[in-house]
């Protein structure tokens, strides 16, 4: 037993110390010489590096969970290198089902779209001409896929996992000194852009902070739950503006993503009520609450009251906790709560709630 703990852990480790290899020398290759084959590598180096960290997280938790078919998992052939492994779609499920640990969506968009591009780089040819404009264009979108991958992947490796990945938090703090590059270059785009900033603010919109770069780039012009993309890093972020409830303050406040149970106006510090919100922006939280009409359970985040809503144009679902926007809303074949997925099965099975006929079978 205690041999098998020690493998794993060198094995974690080896898979770290890969990782982050990677990352670092994808960083190096994107400022190396500006040539397209070193950008071809960067963008190649830099998903291996994301996905194989996020494998290491899901393989802290048993290293079978990394092979592709757990019922083959054989410890000789995974020590060997020879096991198949997960990719980042079934490592990100994995993690969620299993671990129970959630990866952000925003997150997850920003890693998918890495590994879509390292696909059309290794699977196509796909020779970028030095000389034409376009490789400049090439090359800031690859800065700022880069920006957006590592801020998401720094959260979780220096924030929410740092226990797991407690040995590693200097290769966390060496790849975030590397990125200075990518920083500054964001710093050029944010000066670029600023006055059409100042104008949109002028004209009445809220600038909020991407989560992302961390720049004031993101313009809000509506109230209510609403997508935007950052001006300066393309970061897609959701966000819900609010008018304040105390009539004497009654500006327009950003509800924090997370704390539905703690909104405050950021100007004048009053509570905001989640019901009020509901009811203001969606069809249940309009509706009598002794019709069936009621908000449903997000099942991205589980938060209990209901948090997601059909918004007022009947087909559009939001989760007022989570700030996700899941696909529709409906309800369990046996206890008939709303939820946000698909109910097929839920008469036999249930849904998180109950345990459907299965369960009440067993309990006779
Ligand atoms: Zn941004
Ligand atoms: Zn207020
Ligand atoms: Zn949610
Ligand atoms: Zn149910």
């Amino acid at each position: 037993m205690a041999k098998e703990n020690l493998t794993h852990d060198q094995q974690f480790t080896r898979l770290c110390e890969n990782g982050f290899g990677f990352v670092a020398k994808a960083i190096e290759q994107l400022w190396e010489n500006g040539s397209s084959e070193a950008l071809k590598y960067s963008v190649i180096n830099f998903y291996s590096g994301v996905e194989l960290l996020l494998k290491a997280r899901l393989m802290h938790e048993h290293w079978t969970l990394i092979v592709a078919d757990p019922n083959k998992a054989d410890v000789d052939e995974f020590l060997n290198g020879e096991a198949q492994t997960v990719g980042l779609k079934q490592a990100v499920q994995r993690l969620k089902k299993v671990a129970k640990v959630a990866v952000p969506t925003n997150a997850i968009n920003s890693f998918e779209e890495l590994r879509k591009h390292r696909n059309r780089m290794v699977h196509f040819y796909h020779p970028i001409d030095v000389n034409e404009p376009d490789q400049a264009k090439q090359r800031e979108a690859v800065i700022l896929e880069q920006c957006r991958g590592w801020f998401y992947l720094r959260r979780l490796l220096g924030d929410e996992w740092q226990d797991e990945f407690a040995t590693f938090q200097v290769q966390v703090a060496d790849i975030n000194a590397a990125m200075k590059r990518h920083r500054e270059y964001l710093g050029t785009v944010y000066e670029q852009i600023q006055p059409e900033l100042v104008a949109a603010h002028q004209d009445g919109a809220t600038l909020a902070t991407c989560s992302a770069c961390g720049f004031d780039a993101q313009v809000l012009d509506d109230i209510g739950p609403q997508e935007h993309k950052c001006r300066i890093c393309l970061a897609k972020e959701s966000f819900v503006l609010h008018p304040c409830p105390n009539d004497e303050c009654g500006k327009k406040t950003l509800l924090a993503m997370g704390h539905c149970e703690a909104w405050e106006c950021e100007h004048c510090g009053s509570s905001i009520d989640l019901d009020e919100v509901l009811c203001e922006y969606t069809i249940e939280g309009k509706a009598d609450h002794d019709e069936p009409n009621m908000p449903a359970l997000c099942t991205e985040c589980g938060h209990i009251p209901e948090t997601a809503g059909t918004l007022d144009d009947g087909e559009t679902v939001f989760c007022f906790n989570c700030f996700s926007w899941p696909e529709k809303i409906e309800y369990c074949q046996w206890c008939n709560e709303p939820f946000t997925g698909d109910a097929e099965g839920t008469y036999w099975s249930g849904c998180e709630k109950c345990e459907g006929k299965a369960g009440w079978t067993w309990d006779e």
